[in-house]
């Protein structure tokens, strides 16, 4: 049985641990950044710690029924971190074959959509097979979010919903197939109506769930 790695950007706890989330910790390259960050919201303060949590949960679901072993990256939505470079570690067990980041944006209000964030970079101790396989991956997802997400690739931001950059500690540390995604503006009111509602939730988690499961069965 895959096991797949969701990883619900921030968490619920970490705007009171101010001090426990700014440590500085290992971003790959030999960078440091801060251990977490508290994310942002919606005008109407719907957190995207909240977001990505429920998407992980809907998305974990679906998996599940079709077969897939789900390993979360936190187990609530109270906590604090965990770090970026734990949640890495536990997306480089050796028995993982895919790990997708979840995340939404805080963009200026006039953009929206989705994008797919691929490292430009060979992450150290990743090989260029993996490489690739994060390329699938995210290709998948992006297939999968245009197809039936009911967002559109990003307005603002990277080209047709992929923003290749070199800044995010989840991908430069991964050493297993990875992606990290934005699924959407909070800050626009568009976006910011579909992700605060349950079914457009459940909307976007089908998506991905549908573009995991493409790339583990292509
Ligand atoms: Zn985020």
């Amino acid at each position: 049985m895959p096991t797949v790695v969701l990883n619900p950007g921030h968490n619920g706890g970490n705007a009171t641990h101010t001090a426990e989330i700014n440590r500085q910790v290992p971003a790959g390259f030999g960078a440091y950044k801060a251990c977490d960050t508290t994310g942002t919201n919606t005008d109407a303060g719907y957190p995207e710690h909240a977001f990505t949590f429920d998407v992980s949960l809907r998305v974990r679901s679906i998996l599940r029924a079709h077969g897939v072993r789900v390993v979360m990256t936190r187990y609530d939505d109270t906590g604090v971190g965990p770090c970026v470079d734990e949640r890495a570690a536990i997306g480089n067990a050796s028995n993982v074959v895919a790990v997708v980041s979840i995340h939404a944006d805080g963009a200026p209000s006039a953009g929206h959509g989705f994008h797919v964030n691929q490292d430009s970079r060979t992450p150290d101790g990743a090989t260029q097979a993996t490489v690739a396989k994060s390329d699938r991956l995210g290709h998948a997802i992006h297939d999968a979010l245009v197809a039936s997400s009911g967002l559109v690739p990003s307005t603002y931001i990277g080209q047709n919903g992929y923003y290749y950059r070199s800044d995010l500690a989840g991908l430069n540390l991964a050493r297993r197939p990875a992606t990290f995604l934005e699924l959407g503006n909070m800050r626009n009111s568009g976006d910011a109506a579909q992700l605060s509602s349950a079914s457009g939730r459940e909307q976007i988690a089908r998506a991905v769930a549908a573009g995991i499961l493409a790339y583990l069965n292509g």
